[in-house]
């Protein structure tokens, strides 16, 4: 026996014939919680679909009170609560779920998406979807760690590539990715972004984006050749590493500078004193590294390394050269600390480890590479298309994070389809707050404020 709780009597009777297809012969109706309350406590119903928002009640609270009302009659795995969706939204979806909803059925239903989701559902009580510590361990869970997702430097390059659109209109030019990530990179580009990667592709007297990464000397003096108008999106903590970089060359130091060479963050860096900056890629790099003067070395790093390989090659690099100085605070950004941070708190929870970013994303690869070292499987995906039925095989806890350029609509879109495809509960881990916000570079800065 099944119930729906809607107001639209249309749709609950088009729902008639996908709950018979499904196994639900007899189907009650209630317009909103009071009315699906009273009926459950007279009827023995198995199954329940809701709208998403009632008069009297909504979104999660609405699903709790749902679940609890069955619980309160003895649990039946087959008392699942799906929510109807006509265009929910995806944070909605993830709501839903994490107050007991087994998933959402889009509207006009479908008696094989239905079906879908009871098979999917096993069957925990609702306490084990809310207390992690009276979870059944049989019961599939996803553990999404916390800070995941945009940084301050990724949201600010974002926001001045719109701003300008919206102050210019289309074609504004972007020199490189805004942040490496394609879902980005491909909505900017719809709205009248281009990317490129030379000055020289640029009309003369065009306005140009610089990336969140950064550019070189040269880069500024080429725009201005070309008579270019610039605005700098470079994230106020790569710029710090370039203001370190002239500070120790102008101290006729050697600067180690710590980072994958190919990197357009380390190229810009580098282009601030290529004749004092050598890039150094690993400990073997460091051990073997030279200085004119041994006495007179410092070092600096990409700001989106993995904490643990930067610790070893200074490491490295202070055994080869005591005197060696480096930042009074470390280059390696709080975005990518905190997010490191976060996938060491689950790595000991997980079997899985799904990362969500693009493969040119420098920080979402060394999370990736955090999970590995600690003895967990880890695949970085840019949506949840990616996701291989193989990685899922045996995997009971599923850890998800995204690296800083990862939008969350693209992260939860995954965490839906984990957790309707395994039935899935899910929990969220979070190891920091962040409440950093960089300002808008000129000529936006004042229309912010
Ligand atoms: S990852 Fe760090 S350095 Fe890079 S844009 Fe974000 S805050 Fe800035």
């Amino acid at each position: 026996m099944a119930l729906v709780v809607s107001p639209e009597l249309g749709l609950r009777l088009s729902l008639r014939g996908v709950l018979a297809q499904a196994g639900f012969p007899v189907m009650l109706e209630a317009e909103d919680l009071a009315q699906a309350l009273m009926v459950l406590a007279q009827e023995p119903v198995e199954l329940v679909l809701t709208a998403w928002e009632l008069e009297d009640a909504s979104g999660g609270e609405l699903v709790r009170r749902l679940r609890e009302s069955l619980a309160e009659r003895g649990f039946s795995p087959r008392s699942p609560v799906v929510v109807l969706d006509p265009g929910l939204e995806q944070q909605s979806v993830v709501q839903a779920v994490k107050s007991g909803a087994i998933g959402r059925l889009a509207v006009p239903a479908d008696a094989a998406q239905l079906q879908g989701l009871l098979e999917n559902m096993e069957s925990p009580p609702p306490a084990s979807r809310q207390d992690p510590g009276a979870r059944d361990a049989t019961q599939p869970e996803i553990i999404l760690a916390r800070p995941r997702g945009f940084c301050a430097g990724v949201e600010r390059a974002i926001a001045t590539v719109e701003k300008a659109l919206e102050k210019y209109g289309p074609p504004v030019y972007v020199k490189h990715a805004i942040v490496h990530n394609r879902h980005v990179v491909e909505r900017l580009e719809q709205a009248g972004a281009v990317f490129v990667e030379e000055l020289a592709e640029i009309p003369a007297g065009s306005l140009v984006i610089f990336s969140a990464h950064g550019v070189s000397p040269q880069a500024h003096e080429e725009a201005r050749a070309r008579n270019l108008e610039v605005v700098d999106a470079t994230c106020p903590l790569v710029t710090k590493v370039h203001l370190e970089a002239r500070r120790f060359a102008a101290e006729k130091r050697t600067v180690f500078l710590i980072g994958h060479a190919s990197h357009v963050e380390v190229i810009g860096t580098r282009g601030e004193a290529p004749e004092s900056i050598r890039v150094i890629g690993n400990p073997t790099e460091a051990a073997g590294a030279e200085a004119p003067d041994p006495e007179k070395v410092a070092y600096l790093t990409q700001t989106t390394l993995s904490m643990d390989d930067s610790r070893e090659i200074v490491g490295a690099l202070q055994e080869r050269f005591p005197a060696l100085v480096g930042p009074a605070k470390s280059d390696i950004c709080y975005a990518t600390q905190n997010r490191q941070n976060a996938v060491r708190a689950i790595a000991g929870e997980v079997d899985l480890l799904l990362v969500v970013g693009s493969a040119n994303s420098s920080n979402s690869n060394r999370l990736v590479e955090v999970a590995r070292s600690r003895g967990v499987a880890a695949h970085l995906v840019d949506s949840a298309g990616q996701l291989r039925e193989e990685w899922l095989q045996g995997a009971n806890r599923i850890g998800v994070t995204a690296g800083a350029s990862a939008p969350e609509d693209v992260v939860l879109n995954l965490v839906e389809t984990l957790a309707s495809r395994l039935g899935a509960s899910i929990r969220e881990i979070e190891v920091a707050e962040e409440d950093v916000h960089f300002a808008l570079p000129p000529p936006f800065r004042e229309r912010e404020q």
